[in-house]
């Protein structure tokens, strides 16, 4: 699309209005039309289930209709160039292109800022654009980022050679080291970066630490909270600046979408909307719909996912052929105390180590029945998978160890499928592998 008017430059922590084409004016909320929402985006005291049903929605939708629509369009129409000019001017609220919003987009990301507690949310194509055009908001060159080394493994190849192109230098620190954290920071670091629970290791950061390191050094702090979802854990209640999630994991929950979210202030996330709208890793208007109609269970998904988890890593914990469970709700745990003053549920990821090597591994992987094997995770379906081989094929074992992945590692999404039948498909490929 082409415009006279261009977005202005602006620094990396100075967000650009909403409306990337109307930077003199101030920021304007993005248009839900036709069918603005009546549940308001954040409603103190409404539960999980309530905002993940209701919250965002219309209460009258086009043709009476009682599921989101999906507005399945690139662009939208102006009657007349007075519209036009009354849209730029922000005499009124509509859509204008695609790339800049859409209302289907808005009202899953309306539900979303209920479900975290933010002011405001945004989505995107996939988890990895979320990431990627959040850090591109708020860096520059010559500035500094430190990142807990716990973590999605393409999160850590953009940080460690995309960011490295642009002069944006990258520490990384482990996972729950706050010393390291603080010793890290130069006068040039801007953000601070961390799961929690961390891909694949499950460790839980201590977010108060986490967020009183940021605020004494003017840093913002970021968490990417795919693994515990809105329903386990509120990272912006604990103060941290933005939270950032992979929809396509617990939020969509059926694997059968992909979309990501920023979200916190409407200022930040003004930020990087702005940047978006340029850059364009727009979610589809039916990846949206799909998240919406995806989150309509999203706690019931949630509280069944956590049970099933408990019950797996407490089977695994006591199984002579398992060297070591990692899973926040097992007092054996590390931050298992962080994570229940911190964490409703402990989360769907069971990762552990079986006693051997990447063979003994993918053995018990094959054995199993029940869990397919892909990558991804949080969706209704079991998923089972080698970190070493799924996500790190391409290194040695030793390459491997110095990144943190062991051969022995196996990262189990469990669904929301009976316990007793997941537990009983574990136990035969333990005994067989
Ligand atoms: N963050 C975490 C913790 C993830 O596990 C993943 C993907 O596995 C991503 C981000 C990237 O999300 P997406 O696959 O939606 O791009």
């Amino acid at each position: 699309m082409t415009s006279a008017r261009q977005p202005e430059k602006r620094t990396p922590t100075a967000p650009e209005p909403r409306n990337p084409r109307a930077s003199a004016e101030p920021a304007r909320k993005p248009s839900t039309a036709p069918c603005a929402p009546e549940v308001p985006a954040r409603r103190d005291g409404m539960g999980p289930s309530t905002a993940a049903v209701h919250a965002g929605e219309p209460r009258s939708k086009p043709a009476n209709a009682l599921a989101t629509p999906i507005v399945q369009t690139a662009t939208f129409t102006f009657a007349d160039t007075q519209e036009l000019r009354d849209h730029f001017e922000h005499r009124i609220d509509r859509e204008e292109y695609g790339r800049y919003g859409n209302p289907t987009q808005r009202i899953a990301e309306l539900k979303l800022a209920a479900l975290d507690g933010a002011e405001d949310c945004l989505l995107f194509s996939s988890g990895m654009a979320a990431i990627t055009t959040t850090l591109f908001a708020m860096l520059s060159r010559g500035a500094h980022i430190v990142v807990t080394d716990d973590s999605y493994r393409r999160t850590r190849q953009f940080l460690n050679q995309v960011l490295h192109r642009y002069g944006i230098e990258v520490s990384t620190v482990p996972a729950g080291d706050y010393e390291a954290i603080e010793d890290a920071l130069r006068p040039t670091t801007r953000i601070l970066l961390s799961e929690s629970p961390t891909n694949p290791y499950n460790c839980v950061l201590d977010l108060e630490r986490f967020v009183e390191i940021g605020r004494r050094h003017r840093v913002k702090t970021l968490i990417d909270a795919t693994f515990a979802t809105p329903y386990n854990q509120r990272p912006l209640e604990f103060g941290v600046d933005l939270v950032l999630h992979s929809a396509t994991k617990y939020l969509g929950g059926h694997n059968d979408l992909l979309a990501g979210a920023v979200l916190g202030t409407r200022e930040l996330v003004d930020g990087v909307r702005a940047l978006q709208a340029t850059t364009g890793a727009v979610v589809d208007p039916f990846a949206a719909y799909l998240l919406v109609r995806g989150l309509k269970t999203f706690a019931l998904r949630i509280e069944r996912q956590n049970a099933n988890a408990q019950a797996i890593a407490e089977f695994l914990a006591a199984h002579p052929r398992v060297e070591v469970v990692h899973y926040p709700g097992l007092p054996s745990h590390p931050q298992h105390g962080v994570a229940r003053r911190q964490m409703r549920g402990f989360g769907g990821v069971v990762s552990f180590e079986v006693k051997g090597d990447l063979a003994t591994a993918s053995r018990v992987v094959d054995a199993c029945r029940l869990p397919r094997i892909a990558p991804s995770l949080g969706g209704v379906e079991s998923l089972i998978e080698q970190p070493a081989l799924m996500s790190f094929y391409e290194l040695t074992t030793e390459e491997r160890l110095q990144v943190g992945i062991k051969d022995n590692l196996i990262r189990y999404s469990v669904g929301i499928e009976d316990a007793a039948d997941l537990i009983a498909d574990l136990a035969a490929a333990l005994e067989q592998a």
